[in-house]
């Protein structure tokens, strides 16, 4: 048995495996591209290639592929192996710098929303070096960005790692304001909580709904759900502990900080969280998790299922991000700090993320849109669909005294005069806990909790950085050319207090009134992934993104394109699951047992003419009336999914499906579970919620 320690990296090329394996010289250059963007000499890939292969052979791989994130939101790999053919009939094991640094994928058929016409089907693949490449399954994995043959980015990586140049740009410029000359970069970090549930695989395999969507189209609730709250954080089953242990494993080999392993609210849902790093480290490595994840639970017979929202009326899984900004010199910038000089620099860029929040809440919403999200947020469990930022009380109260020019009471001891207003001290852990907020503040850090479970998190990043980045632009500028830099900042942050408070909101933001009072503050609460879509297009859109070269105009008309058009195939691959399954399951089923009922009454009545049998007649006939609407729902999803297809344009087809299909689903589940809950268990053809739900253990 290995340690954890050996364990941890020891499929990944990573600094300590570099640092031994290259020359120094080639190891130094090699830094340079990773820490200062510097570009790569094609002679240093050469040799970075040949070490990496070695390395790679001696650890059993046979093959290599570059390893992207095309907008499906998964990952892709095209296997090459290493083999290349000798004069003598043999082989020899190959990887040149040009094969490590750019790769030919055969892409048409990965989505790309017109920006690569068919006729010009080729994308490439590009190294990404500041993500370690890894081992997995006998391949090297290279971590690389895919884009078209024009240039335009046709991954998720390419606009993140774009992202993180605006901010890394524009965080410099105003840390030089601060004096910080020291500071010669500024990276985001995240960390990424995932939840998940897992359901033993010979129930899951007996549900075309789980296995064709994800979720499950139909289910009556079952006589227990998660109301005693007895899962969170309970004691974790066995076979549930052996895939966690099993998974930390994997995932230590791959390099990913996999720390804390719980169950969560609703039973058999569970949920890992990492230790925070890099932002498209996180990204990496959160994709590799979910990939893991599945992996090993089937070798538990177990399925571990992604979905936002896999049960009605029990809590779907969401990722959170948290999100901080860091310095090289190691300085956490929403660290409140020591000082209160300190405090000022921490107000500064606070103020910028609540800007940037107040400023593109519609962006942030259209981020975390999906089909599947659409179904948690503003449910119960998850934040609703409506932005707004939690700082907690003390926070609130100190922006709100120098807001109004008074003194903040606080610490009363403790107020120094800095000529920004008057900053008192304070500290990290004063910060409250708010877990009902979107968009939280958690005491050096921010927490946006709307994105659901299977996300790839560069959208949201991508989003937080670019904005963030905009604000800091705007400060710098505004600061810069200030006579007074004190006076200017205190006039700043005042201004951006005044301007932008009405998102901040620390109550409940589950309960009803919030989004009526959200709606008095002029904050929109934009439902569904079809009503915020057209924020992603917008000239404000357009105008943030194109100015920090995050996305060109064609790549974000790009990814509206996708989103929707996604959006309407799943709906619409949903919709025919349930009338496949309403058609060959549940009606024959329900006729089957209707047959059954009527036979048992009438043999009853010519056995023992005097004893009544209500149970087989009224329940017969209940049966048949609700069976008649179910087929009468059924007919109406049937045409609506047709008329779906007559609708013209992205837009208008994803809109049909929000308003036609998805209430017709919605109906037609009603009338299934109502009659799921009246047939007997011999009868119904799958598994039913209480199986699922309690199924592991
Ligand atoms: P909780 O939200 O459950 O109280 P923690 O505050 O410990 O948990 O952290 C939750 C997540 O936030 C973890 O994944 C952790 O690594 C991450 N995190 C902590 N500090 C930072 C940071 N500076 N930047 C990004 N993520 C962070
Ligand atoms: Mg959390």
């Amino acid at each position: 048995m290995s340690t954890v320690t050996e364990i941890f990296g020891s499929n990944v090329f990573d600094d300590a495996t570099m640092r031994e394996r290259l020359p120094k010289d080639t190891y130094k250059a090699l830094q340079k591209t990773i820490k200062d963007g510097q570009l790569l000499d094609i002679q240093v890939a050469t040799v970075v290639a040949n070490a990496m292969k070695d390395w790679a052979i001696e650890k059993g791989a046979t093959h290599y592929t570059h390893w992207f994130q095309p907008m499906t939101g998964v990952t892709a790999e095209k296997h090459d192996s290493f083999i290349s053919p000798t004069p003598d009939g043999k082989v020899i094991m190959e990887f040149s710098g040009k094969e490590l640094v750019r790769g030919e994928p055969d892409a048409s058929s990965f989505p790309s929303g017109g920006l690569r016409a068919t006729f010009e089907a080729r994308g490439y693949t590009a190294w990404d070096p500041t993500s370690y490449a890894f081992l997995k399954d006998k391949t090297l994995c290279i971590p690389t960005a895919f884009c078209s043959y024009s240039g335009d980015s046709l991954d998720k990586k390419t606009p993140l790692l774009r992202s993180m140049q605006a901010i890394n740009k524009q965080a410099l410029r105003v840390l030089k304001l601060f004096g910080h000359d020291d500071v010669s970069s500024v990276r985001t970090t995240v960390g990424l909580e995932q939840e998940y549930f897992l359901i033993d695989k010979d129930l899951f395999d007996k549900r075309r709904d789980l296995i064709y969507t994800g979720r499950t189209l139909f289910g009556a609730r079952p006589p227990k759900g998660q109301e005693l709250e007895d899962h969170y954080f309970g004691s974790i089953k066995p076979r549930v502990h052996e895939f966690m242990a099993d998974l930390d494993e994997e995932l230590w080999k791959l390099g990913v900080l996999a720390k804390t392993e719980h169950n969560e609210v609703a039973p058999s849902q569970h949920e890992l969280a990492p230790i925070f790093t890099t932002a498209n480290i996180a990204v990496d490595h959160n994709q590799l998790t979910m990939e893991m994840m599945q992996k090993v639970a089937k070798r538990h017979n177990m399925v571990c299922v992604l979905h936002e929202k896999p049960f009605a009326g029990v809590n779907g899984s969401g990722k959170h991000n948290n999100w901080a900004i860091s310095t090289n010199t190691g300085v956490n910038l929403l660290e409140p700090g020591e000082t209160p000089y300190e405090n000022a620099q921490f107000l500064l860029f606070l103020c910028a993320v609540v800007k940037a929040v107040d400023d593109y809440q519609e962006l942030l919403r259209v981020s975390v849109a999906s089909a599947g999200n659409d179904h948690r947020l503003g449910a119960n469990e998850a934040p609703p669909a409506v932005i707004s930022i939690f700082l907690g009380d003390e926070l609130t109260e100190i922006l709100t005294s120098i807001e109004s020019g008074k003194p903040y009471g606080g610490r009363k001891k403790e107020q120094l005069k800095i000529g920004v207003d008057v900053l008192p001290r304070f500290f990290k852990d004063t910060t409250d806990r708010n877990r009902t907020s979107p968009f939280a503040f958690t005491g050096n850090k921010f927490e946006f909790r709307m994105p659901g479970s299977t996300l790839s998190m560069a959208g949201p990043n991508v989003v937080l950085n670019t904005a963030v980045a905009e604000e800091l632009r705007q400060f710098a500028d505004e600061l810069d050319g200030a006579n007074d830099f004190t006076s200017a900042l205190n006039d700043l942050i005042k201004r951006v207090i005044k301007e932008h408070k009405r998102i901040i909101f620390n109550g409940n933001g589950y309960d009803d009134a919030w989004i009526e009072e959200a709606l008095r503050r002029g904050l929109p609460n934009l439902r569904a992934t079809p009503d915020c879509m057209p924020a992603f297009i917008s000239d404000k859109s357009v105008s943030l993104f194109t100015s920090h070269n995050v996305y060109s105009k064609a790549e974000l008309q790009s990814h509206y394109d996708i989103k929707l058009d996604s959006y309407a195939k799943v709906v619409n691959i949903e919709a025919l699951t349930m009338l496949d399954m309403s058609k060959k399951d549940i009606l024959p089923a329900v006729s089957a047992y209707s047959e059954k009922l009527a036979e048992t009454a009438a043999t009853k009545k010519a056995v023992l003419p005097d004893v009544d049998c209500n149970y087989e007649l009224q329940t017969l006939e209940k049966l048949s009336r609700t069976e008649a609407t179910m087929y009468a729902r059924a007919c109406d999803l049937e045409k609506a999914v047709l008329e779906a297809r007559e609708a013209v344009g992205i837009a208008e087809t994803a809109n049909y499906y929000k308003d036609h299909v998805i209430p017709a689903m919605n109906e037609l589940r009603v009338s299934a579970d109502e009659l799921e809950m009246l047939t007997s268990k011999a009868y119904w053809p799958f598994p039913s919620y209480g199986d699922l739900l309690f199924g592991v253990r």
